[in-house]
């Protein structure tokens, strides 16, 4: 499976500290450097914003995925690039994991986390093989992952299961780390 379109799911905030929407900026720069397109929330609020300006300004593919209730400017903003409307956040949710090829999720808060858990759900049904990968800017998801590894302790997310999510700190590790995921 080539690794074409790669779907970003962060937060509608940018949160406190500078570093994450600094990631979600470099994040940006090296899907259109490295020519992936972005498949994303749609919308310029929060480190959604921050990830599809910089991959639409750098001449990248940019597919935002919006469901009507959240369309209006007020809520989400200016969109980057071409924009589906959809009629809910389920659909939203399904557009967004057919048109992918590879998942990265950024720090955030329910939605993310919500966005994160389901894709990585799906993988563990066998419901789709696409690489998931979490960018761990800052340590923000080390209690998650510390989480993740109580519940393989208490006999509730099996040790295969525990290996879906690849990690990185940086862009560009992880990135690197999803194409041999993909490759292998
Ligand atoms: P959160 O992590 O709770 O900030 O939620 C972020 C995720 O929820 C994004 O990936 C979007 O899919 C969705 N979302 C939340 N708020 C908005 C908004 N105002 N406009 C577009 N999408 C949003």
């Amino acid at each position: 499976m080539a690794l074409k379109q790669i779907c970003v799911y962060c937060g509608s905030s940018v949160g406190v500290n500078s570093e994450y929407a600094r990631a979600a900026e470099n994040l940006g720069r090296e899907l259109a450097q490295r020519n992936f397109g972005l498949v994303y929330g749609g919308g310029s609020v929060g480190l959604m914003g921050k990830v599809s300006k910089e991959v639409h300004e750098r001449g990248g593919s940019v597919l935002g995925i919006i469901p009507k209730k959240l369309l209006p400017k007020e809520i989400s903003g200016e969109t980057s690039g071409e924009l589906i409307v959809t009629e809910d956040m389920h659909e939203r949710k399904k557009y967004m994991s057919t048109l992918a090829d590879a998942f990265i999720a950024l720090p955030g808060g329910f939605g993310t986390l919500e966005e994160l858990l389901e894709i990585l759900t799906w993988h563990q049904l066998g419901l789709h093989a696409k690489p998931v990968g979490i960018l761990n800017v800052s340590g923000f998801f080390d209690s998650f992952l510390r989480f993740l590894d109580d519940a393989v302790a208490a006999g509730f997310i099996s040790e295969t299961a525990r290996q879906i999510p690849v990690v990185g700190t940086t862009p560009t590790e992880l990135i690197e780390k999803l194409l041999a995921k993909v490759d292998c």
